[in-house]
């Protein structure tokens, strides 16, 4: 049951998961540990599956690259990319007993001000509309002390070294960032190229109570797609043109308005609604994805962030939410458009160059500040150090130099004190055959934990009183049930003969022989399982079997030896269900 009293989709959706092994709470011998999921044999598959076809959509059909790096990352990693300083949640404890809560969430739920509402206050914002609301402790009506920032990382010491920092990654992106060079290496230093990485995430959730859709660990799949920002042309996008996007606009929301608008990718970039071209091709394959997972258009919109909500390295975001049963509109997926604010805060911190270099289609010439040490005067001021002096300020930017000598009389490079007399300083005419930039970045980031529970949620149905995984095909861990009618006569020895054949060929496949067919039916039809092959007396003397489809329960007979043929061309949506053979009526 819900608050309300009424049974939602969540709960059911939650028994029958945890009940058919799809997924339940970790550690439930240890009183369990809130925000940790254990996925079961059905489950495992089903996000395998959910996370293939993220891949073939994103990886094989755009020749995306992908990679895997470690989760544990050194701290200076998340200090540089600025997750130490604004990875931090708004949190409250109760005075009485102790338990903490997010703040904003806190809001949303009991004092009805929205999530937009909510991330803009301060924290003594936050704290008034607490009091204000007369928001107490759900679970003990206690009051709440003035709430703080919680830094949302897992924090770790790597190694036994007191101070050696490391966080649990918040996200995969950093780990692609940070080895820009090597991949951009591999793209064969050419713009644009992609590269995608579906790994465990770790946040410390202050209090995750939505099952899969808020978890501390989780799976997320960052895309980090880069490209020149001054070719910023998308060369995919004439494949989505004409897919319609739903987008609830930054300006509606503002007016607190849920009016969506509904146009196509190309007008969207046209009317710069959507600023980045590869940003509105992620989108449009994002509704894509999860329209195959069984999400209709119409449960799924984009909503654009405003400023404040954005993440800190975001220029224009959205999020790409679906409509479920117990929790209104969820995110399940976020567009960030990053410009190089994460590689450029990691050539800053590093030291590393990340800028790429562009050669121009004809050369140019120009005047350019040209910067010559002047050794007569280096000699006697730095003695020694002189030459090194020398070869530092060759690799100085000109501009740089200059504008610090005027401003500020002197340069520093290096832990060198360099002084106007020490170099001269002139307008050069030089050829110049290229220039220098960091590339930009589009985000696309998927939380396959999420879009294992909205395919769940959308597969659910109840048929006459019982329920059914409706999962499109391509998706269902188990592809086909082979059942014996009966264990006796020689019908199991032949249905295992079928099992193999099918296994063999390379369909997923389960043997079940327990219990009446009726029960078998039904047990299959609650794993989601798209086909059940029933093996009787008849295939004894003709070869052949029925099979059965899972949502309408309607059957029809096939030769065993045509069977390999005929399921997979069924589960490449090549064939439906009707032409795998003749139709009975039950
Ligand atoms: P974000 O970087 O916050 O935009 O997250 C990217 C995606 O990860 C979101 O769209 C969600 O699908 C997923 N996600 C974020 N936080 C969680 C969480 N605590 N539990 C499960 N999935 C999450």
């Amino acid at each position: 049951m819900d608050d309300s009293g009424k049974e939602s989709k969540f709960t059911a959706v939650n028994e029958l998961a945890k009940r058919r092994g799809f997924f339940w709470n970790s550690y439930e011998i240890y009183g369990g540990a809130g925000g940790f999921v254990t996925y079961g044999p059905l489950g495992t598959r089903l996000k395998q599956n959910i996370e293939n076809k993220l891949r073939e959509l994103f990886v094989k059909q755009t020749g995306i690259f992908e990679m895997e790096s470690s989760a544990i990352t050194p701290g200076k990693v998340f200090e540089a990319s600025g997750h130490v300083d604004h990875f931090k949640e708004p949190m409250v404890e109760c005075v009485k007993c102790n338990k903490r809560f997010r703040a904003d969430h806190l809001l949303e739920e009991y004092a009805k001000i929205s999530s937009t509402e909510a991330e803009k206050m301060s924290l003594n914002e936050i704290h008034e509309a607490l009091e204000k609301n007369g928001v107490t402790c759900p679970d003990c009506g206690g009051t709440f002390n003035a709430p703080q920032q919680f830094l949302t990382m897992f924090v770790t010491t790597i190694g036994p070294y007191a101070g050696a920092t490391g966080y649990g990654r918040p996200e995969a992106a950093q780990g692609i960032f940070v080895e820009f060079n090597r991949l951009y290496a591999m793209a064969r230093e050419k713009l644009p190229f992609g590269v995608i990485q579906i790994g465990h995430a770790l946040r410390n959730e202050i209090s995750p109570r939505q099952g899969l859709i808020r978890l501390r660990e989780f799976t997320i799949a960052d895309l980090e797609f880069f490209f020149d920002p001054e070719e910023p042309q998308c060369h995919l996008l004439r494949q989505v043109e004409n897919e319609t996007l739903r987008i609830l606009l930054a300006e509606n929301r503002l007016k607190d308005s849920e009016e969506t608008v509904e146009l196509t990718v190309k007008d969207a970039v046209a009317k710069r609604i959507i600023r980045a071209e590869w940003q509105a091709f992620f989108m449009a394959m994002a509704k894509k994805l999860l329209t195959e997972l069984g999400v209709p258009a119409e449960k799924q919109r984009f909503i654009e962030k405003l400023p404040w909500e954005k993440a800190h390295y975001s220029s224009q975001s959205f999020d790409q939410e679906v409509y479920v049963d117990r929790w209104g509109w969820v995110e399940v997926s976020g567009h960030a458009y990053r410009t190089d604010y994460d590689l450029t805060c990691h050539m800053k911190a590093s030291g590393a160059d990340m800028r790429v270099y562009k050669e121009y289609a004809t050369p140019v010439e120009k005047e350019q500040l040209a910067v010559k040490p002047v050794m007569a005067k280096l000699g006697p001021a730095f003695k020694k150090e002189a030459g090194k002096v020398a070869e530092l300020l060759s690799k100085a930017d000109p501009e740089e130099v200059a504008a610090s000598l005027k401003k500020n009389g002197h340069y520093t490079v290096g832990n060198y004190r360099v002084l106007p007399e020490h170099v001269d300083i002139s307008l050069q005419k030089t050829v110049v055959r290229g220039s220098r930039f960091v590339p930009h970045v589009v985000e696309p980031s998927f939380g396959s934990d999420r879009l294992f529970y909205v395919a769940l949620e959308y597969a659910y149905r109840v048929k006459d009183g019982r329920v059914l995984l409706s999962f499109p095909r391509d998706i269902a861990p188990v592809q086909v049930g082979v059942y014996p009618l009966m264990s006796k006569d020689g019908l199991a020895d032949k249905a295992n003969e079928v099992r193999k054949l099918l296994a063999e060929s390379g369909l997923m496949v389960e043997f079940d022989e327990a219990g009446s067919i009726g029960r078998r039916y039904a047990r299959a039809d609650e794993a989601g399982i798209p086909l059940g092959i029933t093996i009787d007396y008849e295939t004894l003397s003709d070869g052949t079997v029925t099979i059965r489809d899972r949502d309408s329960w309607q059957q029809v007979r096939s030769p065993i030896k045509d069977l390999p043929e005929l399921l997979h061309k069924y589960f490449q949506g090549k064939l439906d269900f009707e032409d795998l053979g003749t139709l009975l009526r039950v």
